[in-house]
């Protein structure tokens, strides 16, 4: 049983998001809820909203957003999320899904919005540094780059740049990222359920920093997170 917490992390590719929202959904013993995770199973579960889905990825197109609404409100309608809580992470994308999701939770539904907040210079860094094994996907960076001559530790593959973490692509994506993710800060902040967090340096610190940030906003205080089985 969980602590019925209710939060989601925002941030930037490359942000570390992905990590910290692991790690906060293990702190207060919630479902994390990715949602790339979320599409994958409701296409496999074959969900109304999930064969949806489904066809508008099969064609290439970007899903629309009562699609997008539909398989969230599908996933948290499943008992997990609604005894225990959740930490939703990669949604809500845009100003409208925002809205959408609050109207389904209701008001007092939503407890916290974390923005993992990491300057796009850093973010930059970080990606167009990034290098993969062509073999087995392993990554590195030009900074901790492979021991010998960028051939893989594990497999002696190459070890190259993926055309998608070349600066111009990233650029693009973190624009795109800029242009739509900005309302729906402001959206949350509006709200007062913002807690903006700085997301540069060791991730104990940045964990440490979201605890702090959470106890400063939205549902003050938030329920204990369950004691240590
Ligand atoms: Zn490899």
């Amino acid at each position: 049983m969980g602590s019925g917490v209710r939060l989601l992390v925002l941030g930037k590719q490359g942000a570390g998001k992905g990590t910290q929202a692991v790690r906060i959904a293990r702190h207060y013993g919630v479902p994390h809820i990715s949602t790339g995770d979320m599409f994958r199973a409701a296409a496999a579960a074959r969900t109304p909203f999930g064969l949806k889905a489904k066809e508008y990825m099969k064609r290439g197109e970007l899903v629309p957003d009562d699609v997008v609404i539909g398989v969230v409100a599908e996933r948290l309608a499943k008992d997990d999320a609604v005894d225990d809580g959740f930490v939703l992470d990669g949604f809500p994308r845009t100003r409208v899904q925002a809205e959408e999701l609050q109207r389904l939770l209701g008001p007092g539904g939503l407890d916290a919005a974390v923005d993992i907040d990491v300057p796009t210079e850093v973010v930059l860094d970080r990606i167009s540094g990034r290098r993969v094994c062509r073999t087995c996907g392993a990554t590195y960076h030009v900074d901790h780059p492979p021991k010998v001559d960028w051939l893989c530790d594990k497999d002696g593959g190459d070890v190259v740049q993926r055309d998608d973490d070349k600066p111009e692509s990233v650029q693009r994506r973190l624009e795109l990222y800029e242009q739509d993710t900005r309302p729906v800060l402001e959206f949350y902040d509006g709200l007062n359920l913002l807690a903006t967090i700085d997301g540069v340096g060791d991730p104990d610190d940045i964990f440490g920093r979201i605890l702090d940030g959470l106890a400063s906003v939205g549902r003050s205080p938030l329920p204990a997170p369950p004691a240590p089985q």
